[in-house]
């Protein structure tokens, strides 16, 4: 297993000899000793792809040929899937399955963007001269650093560095330092498969706190695409500002999955715990915030309670496990604080509420799926985000109610509404004020569709078009067929 850093086209150790043991959540065993760069390997990093992309041939290739990289990248993902998914699960602690899923949408992303590279080329402009001719045309932005967070490593690095390179950028990766293989993995399969010239890929490791500051604010980076907690957000954005970089979000979420009294209460109560136990709620989309209407709110509740046990907790390696460990034994501390927090604040305790007390989990970070009912918006359990196994239900009176409710947030990332009645979830859709809505389903996502949050959630698009046109600088070209006197003198 590669384990060092990806620098210029080369596997080089940290320059400061720095290692990191890599921690299974599951046991807490040693996975892997991977080289801890310092901000010095971060800035080589970054030089090697400010030369990669002002002198290097990778900005002049055809978009064709970019694509075909990006496609051959979704390929050796497919080809070595199994490997891949082996060792999101040795990192994450996710249960195999959720980890093959993963890795099945990483090549999608990959094979969608390679279709997207040559055809948003630009466009011809209608010229307010016939002697002119205007184009606006799209070139890549440059320089770009991307950093990801460790719930779902890949998938999240996937989603920068397939539009990015399929735009013509040269890219700093840089994985949390809790999560760091398939990264790993994937930039070694680049190396060895694919013929990219030195410094289009780089691939730095270490503590966000230790290579930060160079991937976010040196003046050879043209762009910073971040994934991971709204606090390190604002810092990023503080910290790009003073040489005005592009800069992409995504943040965090508490997001609403909202319940009226006419569906099938099964469906939503079996949607209502995936939402929100799905990963150990370690997912920027959970549906952590439960409302439902006041008719069916005690029988929905019974519903979700009475299933609690089939969330069999485990290691993601054994068959029939469906939720894995929480990451760290800090986020485990994190999610405990805010279960007091929530009881100090009068919330119900419907379930949960401790660690398991299977002895075979006693050296995971495990924690008991919890659910708190009796819960209003003024709780910090229900507004701030706890990031694990927690779900708060409150509950509402009508649509109006209910609009009100899940827009009573700081968050703007993703919502579902779950009613029969058509005309009213295409009101409440067009009510929410996050970048996804789901009617009746929750979680589901492709990379045609963009992905982006409102408010607090951050700024700027991932997948799609959108999330192609983030890694483009768009300009006008015009030229005067006819030049002549200015008209001015
Ligand atoms: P985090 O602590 O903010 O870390 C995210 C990444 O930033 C990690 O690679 C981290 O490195 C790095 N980092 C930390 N401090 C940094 C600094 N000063 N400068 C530059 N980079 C720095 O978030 P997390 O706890 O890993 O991830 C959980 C958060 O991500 C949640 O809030 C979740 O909602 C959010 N998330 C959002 C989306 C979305 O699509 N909107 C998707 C997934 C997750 P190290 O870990 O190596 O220190």
């Amino acid at each position: 297993m590669t384990t060092k850093l990806y620098l210029d086209g080369a596997w080089t150790d940290a320059g400061a000899g720095g290692t990191r043991d890599v921690i299974s959540p599951h046991d807490q065993r040693v996975i892997a000793t991977v080289a801890e760069g310092d901000a010095d390997d971060a800035t080589t990093a970054v030089l090697a792809a400010r030369r990669a992309f002002d002198t290097g041939p990778w900005r002049t290739t055809t978009a064709k040929a970019r694509g075909e990289v990006v496609r051959a990248i979704g390929d050796l993902v497919v080809e070595h899937l199994d490997e891949f998914a082996r060792r999101e699960t040795l990192d994450t602690g996710k249960p195999l399955a959720d980890s093959v899923t993963d890795m099945h949408d990483i090549a999608s992303v990959f094979h969608y963007y390679a279709g997207v590279a040559d055809a948003h080329g630009g466009r011809v402009v209608d010229a307010p001269s016939p002697d002119v001719v205007s184009r606006v045309q799209r070139e890549p932005v440059g320089v770009c650093t991307q950093i990801s967070p460790w719930n779902y490593p890949l998938l999240q690095a996937s989603w920068k560095l397939a539009p990015a390179l399929a735009a013509g950028n040269t890219v700093v990766v840089k994985p949390s330092e809790q999560t760091p293989l398939t990264t790993l993995y994937l930039v070694e399969l680049i190396d060895e498969h694919l013929d990219l010239p030195p410094g289009v890929v780089n691939l730095v490791l270490g503590a966000g706190a230790a290579v930060g500051q160079p991937l976010t604010s040196h003046p050879a980076v043209d762009l910073v695409s971040f994934t991971g907690g709204v606090a390190t957000g604002r810092r990023i954005m503080a910290e790009a500002a003073a040489t005005v970089k592009k800069i992409a979000l995504e943040l965090g979420g508490k997001n609403p999955n909202i319940v009226f009294a006419d569906v099938d209460l099964d469906v939503a109560a079996d949607h209502a715990l995936t939402a929100v136990f799905l990963h150990a709620g370690q997912v920027c989309s959970a549906g952590a915030r439960l409302l439902v209407q006041d008719e069916v709110h005690d029988a929905l509740v019974q519903r979700i309670v009475d299933r609690l046990p089939e969330i069999t907790l485990g290691d993601g390696f054994v068959d029939g496990v469906r939720s894995g460990p929480l990451i760290s034994a800090e986020h485990r501390d994190k999610v405990e604080s805010y279960v007091a927090i929530g009881l100090e604040e009068g919330a119900n305790l419907a379930a949960g509420g401790s660690r398991p007390d299977d002895p075979a989990l006693a050296d995971g970070f495990y924690y008991l799926p919890t659910v708190f009912t009796d819960c209003t918006s003024k709780m910090r359990i229900v507004q701030e985000e706890v990031f694990g196994p927690v779900l708060t239900v409150e509950r509402f009176r009508d649509e109006e109610q209910a609009v009100a409710l899940a827009n009573d947030t700081i968050y703007g990332l993703a919502a579902a509404v779950w009613t029969d009645d058509v005309s009213r979830a295409q009101r409440v859709a067009n009510a929410l004020r996050c970048g996804t809505v789901w009617i009746n389903d929750f979680h589901p996502y492709f990379p045609q569709a963009e992905w982006g949050g409102y408010k607090q959630s951050g700024f700027g698009r991932e997948l799609g078009v959108a999330g192609f046109e983030e890694y483009t600088e768009t300009k006008h070209v015009y030229q005067n067929l006819r030049p002549g006197s200015a008209g001015w003198l």
